[in-house]
């Protein structure tokens, strides 16, 4: 049997009560020659999947992010206890074929991780790793010495940003994070040179100055996670030829009224001073079609350089209240679904 987890759309705040699970049956005898069966370990739960919400009014599968060990096997490409990383409906038990797999992104673990730290996959060596990755290496191009700002530091991917930005590539980092703990963690456990407390903040205005000050009169890069006034204060305070990866905007995510209109931004200054405000998906870096994210994330890892706190809940029937967990700011990193 294998149990699915299925959703309606919520408006605003997702609960738990528009979630819930169905179970069905999957035959795994007899496979056919390329067939296998992936047994989930864990799932994700990622800000991203809150806008398919939005759309469809029946209670449908969701997809996600998982990582899954190879239980049983007709393929000699998949035998049995390759551990996968892929993107599939939130199941406890796929019956896969090689055909099928190759129509989803997946990325093999196998020679990286094992059984029992499968949750690395869906964070420093899974999608919000290649996010972090690609975005700051390739879509902000840093240069040693330069200051990054970096927003939802103490998140799964703010954090890998700000901890390659400082000890792969050499950076002056900045963060900002809601609350004193989240704060604390960024500074002394992540590293980051300062850290703001955004939930002390009022507005665009009084970020810039802040951010002013912290980075002592400007910042070459923005890592764009949650939008509105951190996009304002970024860019009233990027220096000539900045950069800003706009990555995600969860701020506005819950919200369904138009996008509010952004006040104190100095258009002409971005043409003038040759700034570049580009947006990203992280799926190139994920599939390995850019750059070398699974290799140079592992070496990072393993090097102590890079890694990504796991704010771990057990049992599929919790993957509701952990993916509430990402717009309430109750997750310190990467929000994972063990699956017993
Ligand atoms: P995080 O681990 O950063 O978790 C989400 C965090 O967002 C919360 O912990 C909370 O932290 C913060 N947050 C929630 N609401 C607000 C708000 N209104 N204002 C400011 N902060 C808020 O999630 P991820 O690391 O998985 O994702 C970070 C961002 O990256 C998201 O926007 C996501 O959509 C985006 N993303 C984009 C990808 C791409 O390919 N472009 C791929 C993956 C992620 P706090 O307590 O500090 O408020």
């Amino acid at each position: 049997q294998t149990v699915t987890l299925v959703s309606t759309i919520p408006s605003g705040l997702p609960e738990p009560s528009h979630f819930s699970i169905v179970s069905s049956d999957v035959t795994t005898s007899n496979l056919e020659t390329g067939s296998f069966v992936l047994q989930t370990l864990c799932m994700s739960a990622d800000p991203y999947l809150r806008s398919g919400l939005k759309t469809g009014d029946v209670p449908r599968p969701l997809s996600g992010f998982i990582v899954g060990k190879v239980t049983a096997s007709n393929s000699e490409k998949y035998p049995v206890n390759n551990i996968i990383g892929a993107a599939l409906p939130f199941s406890t038990l796929h019956l896969l074929s090689e055909e099928k797999i190759s129509k989803t992104i997946s990325w093999d673990l196998t020679p990286h991780i094992t059984e029992e730290d499968a949750t690395l996959g869906l964070g420093v060596l899974g999608m919000p790793g290649a996010t972090a990755y690609g975005g700051f290496i390739d879509v902000l191009r840093p240069q040693e010495g330069e200051t990054l700002f970096v927003s939802s530091a103490a998140g799964a991917v703010g954090s890998m940003v700000g901890q390659i930005a400082k000890n792969v590539k050499g950076c002056k980092v900045i963060g900002s994070c809601g609350g004193p703990e989240k704060n604390a963690i960024v500074k002394d456990k992540f590293g980051f040179d300062d850290c703001i407390d955004y939930k002390t903040i009022k507005g665009a205005e009084e970020l810039t100055k802040v951010l002013e000050e912290k980075s002592e009169g400007g910042i070459n890069m923005y890592f764009e996670n949650v939008g509105g006034m951190h996009f304002e204060a970024a860019m009233n305070t990027l220096k000539p030829h900045g950069r800003v990866a706009i990555c995600g905007c969860i701020s506005r995510y819950n919200d369904d009224s138009a996008t509010p209109k952004l006040n104190t931004i100095d258009i002409s200054k971005m043409i003038y001073t040759f700034q570049r405000v580009e947006g990203f998906v992280c799926m190139p870096w994920l599939s390995g079609a850019r750059g070398k994210f699974l290799e140079d994330m592992n070496e990072w890892r393993k090097e102590g350089k890079v890694g990504c706190e796991q704010w771990v809940v057990e049992g599929i029937e919790k993957w509701p209240e952990a993916f509430q967990a990402l717009f309430t700011g109750k997750n310190t990193g990467k929000v994972c679904v063990k699956i017993g």
